[in-house]
């Protein structure tokens, strides 16, 4: 039954396309004009069972877990190679839903399908290990899969966050249950389109849409989930971390950030410009590991917020799909939030050097891009997650002292140095607390790259061949031989 006149997606399990089982459905909007764009189903417990019970019963076949490696290895990158075929289709479908400019909508189907090429490409090259234990006797390792995976996905990466978990997931056997992101749900069914072309069997990948608290609580807490990767806000996480200690089921938790990029004098400040335009400016700021602050020591520092204020308020803002710097916001909840951390900002100190409110003018949920300098260690700004276009500027004189306030948050996401200094660079490296440490450009690394969080930013890591061993378990098989030979 068709409530509106708008294109509509259904859940995608076992290969189908199914209706949520009571016929509810959800809009998503254009967060640049506010317009509704498409309806999803609204997924309850029952379609949750519903598509755990699918990955389940692929699990029990072995359909996937006992296919050669290789061959497996060989769907997904079928599915990369589809999902760049059909690249500025999906990239236009992404920035209509979630806002951001559609070069980094390009950019993040791009790099899905290169989280597909490696780990399939990796699939095959997943092995075990054999252990003497002298005549009579031989033990072999083998790394298995878990089994059902649950995916929680966040709105800032609809497509980049079901890619990075999902492809080392299913590289190493597993069968998946996603639950969309519910501010942006569309992109997640990309991975639906290619599997079905490329021939993923029935049930290994299944994708749900709804809310958080409804379809994404029923499925952290299904007794029949073997491991569950979430991506998103620290207490949320937090509250998921509970819900599998309940039934000893792993984690891996991606959380938030307030990672600092530190400025020395002898940094090139060209650089140090471009690195700012990417490292916060990009998406907005909606970005769990954005260079939220700069730590910039006192020598350069009134050069550097001149310069930082300008190319700020030079940067282009409109809609995404018309490629401008500045997007929109995900959602009117999101624009009061980050509005609310400028506005008090101001109470407390900082200096705006520019923006520091929305822009009411535009039809959407737009903020404009914010520096606040002379914001204090203790000050909300440089210490809560803003996850929007405001750059927060404190100042050292000591490198000692850069670490420190660097560090001195709950999270530890990203830090980076820039620097003419390579020694003064890993001095820093070895002392800041972060996952991810980039000197001389923001986020240096790939697919290729481990990457996760330490202290309150997450447990595990995706990425790189560390992610591999997230979605497997060793097996040990120890045989007493007999009969003599
Ligand atoms: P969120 O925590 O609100 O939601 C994330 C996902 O969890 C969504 O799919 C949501 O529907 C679901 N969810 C919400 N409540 C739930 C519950 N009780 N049980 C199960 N699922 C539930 O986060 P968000 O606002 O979508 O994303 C922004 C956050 O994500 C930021 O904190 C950002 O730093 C973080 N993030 C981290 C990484 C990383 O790799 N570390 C990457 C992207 C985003």
């Amino acid at each position: 039954m068709t409530t509106t006149d708008l294109p509509y997606t259904r859940n995608f399990i076992a290969n189908a396309w199914v209706d949520a089982a009571d016929g509810r459905r959800m809009t998503t909007e254009d967060p640049a004009t506010t317009l509704p764009i498409a309806e999803v189903a609204r997924s309850s417990a029952a379609d949750v069972d519903h598509a755990v019970a699918a990955a389940r019963a692929a699990t029990a076949a072995r359909s996937w877990s006992g296919m050669r490696p290789l061959a497996r290895g060989r769907v997904l990158t079928e599915m990369s190679r589809i999902l760049r075929s059909r690249k500025e289709e999906f990239a236009r479908r992404l920035t209509l839903d979630c806002g951001k400019r559609l070069s980094e909508g390009r950019a993040e189907i791009e790099g899905s399908a290169r989280y597909l090429e490696y780990y399939g490409g990796l699939a095959a090259a997943l092995e075990g290990k054999y252990i003497p234990l002298g005549d009579g006797y031989m033990d072999f390792v083998v790394p298995v899969p878990h089994g059902v995976t649950a995916h929680v996905i966040p709105w800032n990466y609809p497509a980049g966050m079901v890619a990075r978990s999902l492809s080392p997931a299913l590289a190493a056997g597993n069968a998946a249950v996603v639950k969309t992101p519910s501010l942006d749900p569309l992109s997640a069914f990309i991975f639906a389109e290619a599997a079905l072309e490329a021939g993923l069997p029935d049930g290994v990948l299944n994708i749900v849409s709804g809310a958080g608290s409804e379809a994404g609580a029923a499925l952290v807490a299904h007794p029949d989930i073997d491991h569950i990767v979430f991506t998103g806000s620290t207490d949320v996480g937090r509250s998921i971390m509970r819900a599998a200690s309940e039934r000893t089921v792993p984690v891996i938790l991606e959380l938030g950030g307030k990672s600092a990029a530190i400025v020395f004098a002898d940094a090139d400040m060209a650089n140090v410009e471009a690195n700012v335009v990417a490292g916060i400016f990009e998406n907005s700021g909606q970005v769990c590991d954005s260079m939220t602050r700069l730590v910039v020591e006192d020598s350069v520092y009134d050069e550097v917020v001149e310069r930082v204020t300008a190319l700020t308020a030079g940067l282009s803002i409109g809609a995404g799909i018309d490629d401008h710097e500045i997007t929109p916001l995900i959602s009117a909840d999101q624009l009061d939030t980050v509005e609310g951390f400028a506005t008090r900002a101001k109470a407390y100190g900082a200096r705006i050097t520019t923006g520091g409110a929305r822009l009411g003018d535009l039809p959407g949920h737009f903020m404009a891009p914010t520096i606040a300098a002379d914001v204090e260690p203790g000050m909300e700004l440089n210490q809560s997650e803003v996850f929007g276009p405001v750059l927060s500027i404190l100042r050292f004189s000591t490198a000692g002292e850069a670490v420190e306030v660097a560090n001195g948050t709950q999270y530890g996401l990203a830090a980076g140095v820039f620097t003419a200094d390579l020694d003064r660079a890993l001095w820093c490296a070895e002392r800041l607390e972060a996952g991810q440490i980039h000197v001389n450009e923001w986020g240096v690394g790939g697919v290729e790259t481990p990457f996760g969080g330490f202290k309150a930013s997450g447990l595990g890591r995706e990425k790189g061949l560390e992610s591999l061993e997230g979605y497997t378990q060793s097996k040990n098989v120890g045989i007493r031989r007999l009969n003599g030979f």
